[in-house]
């Protein structure tokens, strides 16, 4: 019998990015205050997250505190930021969604990344038990080249969990990337889209590519049950 199979993305699908970042520039702004001697502001660094900042953001935070820095002050600034123990948790709805769904379907993951720094998350939101399959984009290749919109982790989630005929969903936060590779092999693509989350979604500004549209958005996972039905 045909089988569905949820698969998620983790930042801003399960949790909040946000908070992780937060995390990150405390343990940032602590290395640069012991190791440098200067102070950078954690909500300058979380004010250039917010305007959208993600490329340049550790570069313009440290260059306004110390304009002499080499380039290895801030490959270590960087390094501090990963190093972090993260401190997040569930979106409540997504805690919900997967207690709800969990002895209904099989779950995959497909998250992008560096490996370390994501399986410290699905680490602390004690994912790994939960989840039938993990994919970590990093983990397949060098220099990104895997990310989503790549579609090869899709492709061997669908290998991993899957049997022909079944349905596949994949749940994200993120228009430019997240979509394109579900759809092209015909999984349903589910945006989640939480009103009172909006403002601090990492990803809130980016559009879709052709071929990149959800067929559904929700306004939080528990609104699976309705989509889904
Ligand atoms: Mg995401």
């Amino acid at each position: 019998m045909a089988e569905t199979h949820l698969i998620f993305d983790l930042d801003d699908t399960l949790y909040a990015e946000r908070d992780f970042a937060l995390g990150g520039f405390r343990a940032a702004v602590t290395w640069a205050r012991s190791t440098l001697g200067v102070q950078i502001d954690v909500d300058r660094m979380l004010g250039l997250l917010d305007d959208g900042q993600l490329g340049r953001l550790f570069q313009t935070a440290l260059s306004e505190a110390k304009p002499d820095h080499t380039s290895d002050d801030l490959k270590e600034f960087v390094r501090a930021y990963g190093r972090q123990t993260p401190d997040i948790r569930l979106f409540e709805d997504a805690a919900e969604a997967l207690a709800h769904w969990r002895s209904r379907t099989r779950f995959g993951l497909i998250t992008d990344g560096h490996p370390a720094t994501q399986h410290a998350k699905i680490w602390a939101l004690a994912l790994a038990p939960k989840f039938d399959h993990i994919i970590i984009t990093g983990a397949l290749g060098p220099d990104r080249q895997f990310h989503k919109p790549h579609p090869r982790s899709f492709e061997q989630m669908q290998a991993a969990l899957g049997q022909p005929g079944d349905l596949f969903v994949y749940v994200g936060d993120n228009l430019s990337k997240d979509f394109v590779a579900p759809n092209a092999l015909g999984w349903t693509s589910i945006l989640v889209d939480r009103p009172a989350h909006r403002a601090q979604r990492i990803h809130k500004n980016t559009t879709a590519p052709s071929g990149g549209e959800p067929h559904a958005v929700v306004g939080d996972l528990c609104e699976l049950q309705r989509v889904l039905a």
